[in-house]
């Protein structure tokens, strides 16, 4: 059996920068990865060119996990975004930060940063599946092949599974009595029910705000947010809902406001030439509004009151009914994973089994889209490697 100092599962965006930081500390390390080539899911980060992190400072970042940030700053604490940009350019990757704050390597490429992370100083088995893990006298023992004092799970979430994250990890966690908090789409477009968007597909909207009732928090919050969002042939989609949709459940109302009015001009004008002039919304939205609300007035003086009224109630509060039935998979992260409450969240080792860790989208955490996934990836396997000495 051929015995190393920590055996890492999942050799994704956390388990390689793990894997990478242990490497340079000359500890003797094996990443058990299942799939045929390594990190499938980096290489489609950021449309393939990969959003590595942003240039936000640590305390503005963290606003950016929702009720998760308690748990991750210990780790933003160990290896922050500034971290991050020093990290990729002390070893040669170059990087560029566009307007948006958001920073990708120069070539605007992910396979530079998967690249950087492989290292012949530490062993990769790809193409493994494993059998069985157990624990005897202090040692981790797969498949009575590989022997480890570490063990580190980092098989990422469910979502885009054809990149090798399909949930395996959460029953390796039950192995050692860790409980999993019900894994759900993050980083998900919302299906529309109640409305047939085909229409309107492609159409996009800035600033708009979003309201609904968060059901996953013991009070029921409303969760409010503005920005952008856009029409999808079957829904909606955007920065948006994007960020919003961890909270929503798998079906229920949204309300949007379009943050725009109209009043009643005195002049000659068609309805929609007026809307558009007052709203700044796209003719395609209008007309389909005003079908909508089967309102048929032309000219402005002929519409009545009751009909701008109708108009503004929906420019201000327009409710959908939202699914997000199917959405785990498709979604860019998954919300939900091990229960963080059973985790040292300076460590980011198990309160359950010792020198057992867990890194990157494992974790009941996920964060805004733009960086911040990658930036808690890179923050708590750096914790993990923190954590692990020659002799520990
Ligand atoms: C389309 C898309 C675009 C994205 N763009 C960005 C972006 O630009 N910026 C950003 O910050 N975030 C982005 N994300 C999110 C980001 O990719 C993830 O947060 C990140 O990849 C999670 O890394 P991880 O190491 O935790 O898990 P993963 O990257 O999912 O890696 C887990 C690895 O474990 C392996 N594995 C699973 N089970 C087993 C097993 N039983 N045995 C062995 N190996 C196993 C998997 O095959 C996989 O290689 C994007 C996500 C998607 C889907």
């Amino acid at each position: 059996m051929e015995s190393y100092n920590t055996i890492i599962i999942g050799a994704g965006a956390s388990g390689l920068f793990l894997a990478k930081n242990l490497a340079e500390k000359n500890i003797k390390t094996l990443v058990i990865e299942k799939m045929e080539s390594p990190a499938k899911k980096l290489l489609i980060t950021g449309g393939g060119m990969c959003n590595l992190t942003r240039d936000n400072k640590t305390h503005e970042f963290l606003t950016h996990y929702g009720n998760s940030r308690g748990f991750l700053g210990p780790s933003f604490a160990n290896f922050s975004p500034q971290d991050t940009k020093n990290w990729f350019e002390k070893r040669g990757l170059k990087l560029i930060t566009r307007e948006d704050k958001k920073i990708f390597p120069k070539v605007k490429n992910a396979n530079a940063v998967l690249t950087l992370l492989l290292d012949s100083k530490y062993d990769l088995l790809t193409k493994y599946k494993i059998e069985k893990i157990e624990k005897q006298n202090n040692s981790f023992i797969i498949d009575n092949n590989y022997k480890s004092k570490n063990l580190i799970i980092a098989t990422g979430g469910m979502s885009y599974p054809s990149t090798g994250s399909s949930g395996d990890g959460y029953n390796y966690a039950k192995l050692f009595k860790h409980t999993i908090v019900e894994p759900r789409a993050a980083l998900a477009s919302f299906k529309i029910l109640n409305e047939d968007v085909s229409q309107i597909e492609g159409i996009s909207l800035k600033n708009v705000s979003i309201s609904f009732t968060n059901y996953f928090t013991k009070k029921n919050k409303t969760i409010y947010n503005t920005d952008d969002l856009i029409f999808t042939k079957i829904g909606i989609s955007g920065p948006l809902i994007l960020d919003v949709s961890k909270y929503a459940t798998s079906e229920q109302s949204i309300f949007l406001d379009t943050n725009t009015k109209i009043v009643k001009e005195e002049n000659n004008k068609q309805l929609s030439t007026s809307i558009k002039n007052q709203t700044q919304l796209p003719s395609r939205l209008i007309n389909y509004i005003l079908k909508k609300l089967e309102i048929n007035d032309d000219i402005s003086k002929n519409i009545s009151n009751k009909n701008i009224n109708k108009i503004n109630e929906l420019l201000k509060r327009w409710e959908f009914k939202i699914s997000l039935k199917g959405q785990l998979k498709k979604g860019m992260s998954t919300e939900g994973g091990i229960n963080l409450k059973e985790i040292n969240k300076k460590t980011l080792e198990s309160k359950l089994c010792e020198n057992l860790y867990f890194c990157g989208e494992i974790l009941d955490f996920s964060g805004d889209c733009g960086g911040y996934n990658l930036q808690a990836c890179w923050s708590t396997a750096f914790t993990i490697s923190k954590n692990i000495n020659q002799d520990s």
